[in-house]
């Protein structure tokens, strides 16, 4: 049977290369061990973390905090949103990836040029493995809205956005909820505080069993997404604290 493998592709390039659905594609969980190489195999909390490095200089301190960041906020997110998620996640350190990170099904490619520039910014993992707790294969799965619950995730079990300066942008006219990303997480977290806390637990639900559709919205709070954006344009204000 042919499964379409879905590569999420984070940063950069989202627009052009997000969602690609790429049919019998192996190629993308494969990892060449010619060149420099390094595995690494990490159990903790029932979860195992396979670590490949193919850089020879990346630094060993984004690693661990890498790996221990994984341990941390894996097991939460999957808790809250999916129990079910891979029990095995791989991650490799890819000098020929030209994102900043991108996941498909369980295996995670970063960029360690990303780090070497950006050493603080480790809750790229806190986004990027809530795309393999996702895991939406089915029905209509806006790109909008699962790169904003992936952030609305770094928001909320992020260990280090405050360090590394990462922040949801305040609201202004110019935005949409379509924007993705921060832009979307902020709107997220301001359902969640002013509409319904669980409003994302089902959001979620309804994009992982394919039953997703615009009505959701109107279905989960009597309004249509466009209502709940212009009623969070009108009083957007937000007490926001980011660890
Ligand atoms: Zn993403």
């Amino acid at each position: 049977m042919n499964r379409y493998l879905i590569i999420i592709s984070c940063g950069l390039f989202w627009f052009l290369f997000s969602q690609q659905g790429v049919a019998q594609d192996h190629s993308w969980s494969h990892y060449d061990t010619t060149g420099f190489f390094t595995m690494d195999s990490v159990y903790k909390k029932g979860y195992t973390l396979l670590f490949i490095n193919k850089d020879s200089t990346f630094d060993p301190g984004v690693k661990r905090q890498l790996i221990n960041t994984f341990f941390i906020v894996y097991p939460e997110e999957a808790e809250r949103f999916n129990p079910q998620t891979a029990k095995k996640v791989t991650f490799i350190i890819d000098p020929h990836y030209k994102g900043v990170a991108a996941t498909a099904n369980a295996v995670t490619r970063f960029n360690p040029e990303w780090f070497r520039l950006h050493p603080e910014d480790i809750d790229v993992v806190t986004h990027e493995v809530m795309h393999i707790v996702q895991d939406y294969h089915t029905g209509d799965t806006p790109g909008w809205l699962t790169e904003g619950i992936a952030d609305y995730a770094r928001y909320v079990y992020g260990v280090n956005n405050r360090s590394s300066g990462w922040t949801m942008p305040d609201y202004n006219a110019s935005q949409s909820y379509k924007n993705a990303y921060r832009i979307t997480a902020r709107f997220l977290v301001w359902l969640s505080k002013k509409v319904d806390k669980s409003i994302v637990v089902r959001l979620n639900a309804s994009l992982r069993d394919g039953t997703y559709t615009e009505d959701v919205w109107k279905r989960l709070t009597g309004k249509t997404v466009d209502q709940l954006w212009r009623a969070y344009s009108i009083n957007p204000i937000l007490k926001l604290h980011y660890r």
